[in-house]
């Protein structure tokens, strides 16, 4: 799928979930309540296509299920609906989510018949005991085996994965994001924790079972994986769930539910590198921190927290960062001169 592709999501929640895990309500994530149809598919598009005002690469994505564990007949009602508006270039080609253990041959060689290229593979975690206490049904191996069938079909395939699910720790959250790379997918998203109310997580949580995942401890967790894809050159299409009014009103009874959770893990992975470059500095010291100037609120962060952090930390008497032209990060201190680059 190219870049600029927009994605137009009807989403089927829970439709083919075998299994109920543990952290999971699609109707909270979605908004979508209703059952849905094939003809509810129908005039979900037929909407949407009278509020374009100006054509656009688009892509229609069926969310929120387990999509290739659907019963046959109606899977396929599905598709057929949608298959009318890939023949009039309303959409480019379709993509689904579904779980590892709802992938074989027959199934995919069906999706290519129906225009499907890209597929959105839920692996959640790679060590079985956190796949085990989150009630995923499926094993590490079913992960491996589906990414490398749906690689050899020459689908698009992301994976998506979570953070702070139960029995997890970052370390394990680590290996998680080295085996799933190894997997070659093309993009990858990362779902922090989040305790949706009236889940069996929630409950868990309740009784104290578990333990949340903090909004802080997401972005120690996700700080330390981002680097394990940008590595290996895979693209991390979103961090966090998407923000809804739902979650923001009470869904989301605990855990990493923050609207911006991307960005501040972003801005904490340029605090370590910058932390990092002031070790050198002697305390008391008038420091300037040049900075490539597209990504300065990257470096300084929400509210300037990276800069006042950083000045208490490392107890500077002064700390200023200055955008500039180069791509590179440079730590100066006063005067800010090239003599006194670090
Ligand atoms: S995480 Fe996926 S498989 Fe599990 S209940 Fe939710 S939609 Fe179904």
């Amino acid at each position: 799928m190219s870049a600029k592709q927009r994605i137009f999501p009807v989403f089927v929640p829970h439709y083919g979930c075998p299994h109920q895990c543990v952290f999971c309500d699609q109707k909270s994530i979605s908004g979508q309540f209703e059952p849905i149809t094939p003809d509810s598919v129908r005039s979900k598009i037929e909407k949407m296509r009278q509020g374009i005002k100006r054509k656009e690469q688009m892509q229609l994505a069926f969310y929120g299920g387990s999509f290739t564990a659907i019963p046959e007949s109606l899977q396929n009602a599905f598709l057929e609906a949608a298959v009318p508006y890939i023949e009039d270039q309303t959409f480019t080609s379709i993509r689904v989510s579904t779980r590892p253990d709802a992938i074989d041959r027959q199934c995919l060689e069906k999706l290519k018949r129906y225009h499907v290229e890209t597929i959105e593979l839920g692996a959640q975690s790679m060590d079985e005991e956190v796949l085990l206490l989150s009630g995923r049904g499926h094993t590490a191996e079913d992960v491996r085996i589906a990414a490398s069938l749906i690689r050899d079909f020459g689908f698009e395939l992301i994976i998506q994965m979570m953070t702070g699910l139960p029995g997890d720790t970052i370390s394990k959250t680590l290996k998680t994001a080295h085996k799933i790379a190894s997997l070659h997918p093309d993009g990858v998203r990362i779902y922090p924790t989040v305790i949706l109310r009236d889940t069996p997580l929630f409950e868990k949580w309740k009784a104290g079972v578990y333990r949340e995942h903090s909004i802080e401890e997401a972005i120690e967790y996700c700080a330390a994986i981002v680097p394990v894809f940008q590595q290996e050159g895979i693209r991390i299409i979103r961090i966090g769930l998407n923000p809804s009014d739902d979650l923001s009103s009470g869904e989301a009874a605990g855990g990493a539910y923050h609207p911006a959770l991307g960005e501040l893990v972003i801005n904490r992975m340029r605090y370590t590198e910058m932390a990092e470059l002031l070790r050198k500095i002697p305390q008391d010291s008038d420091v300037t921190i040049c900075v490539p100037a597209a990504l300065l609120s990257q470096y300084t962060g929400q509210h300037r927290s990276n800069v006042e952090k950083l000045k208490d930390c490392f107890r500077l008497k002064s700390l200023r960062i200055r955008p500039v032209k180069d791509d590179t990060v440079t730590v100066y201190t006063e005067p800010f001169q090239k003599g006194n680059s670090y």
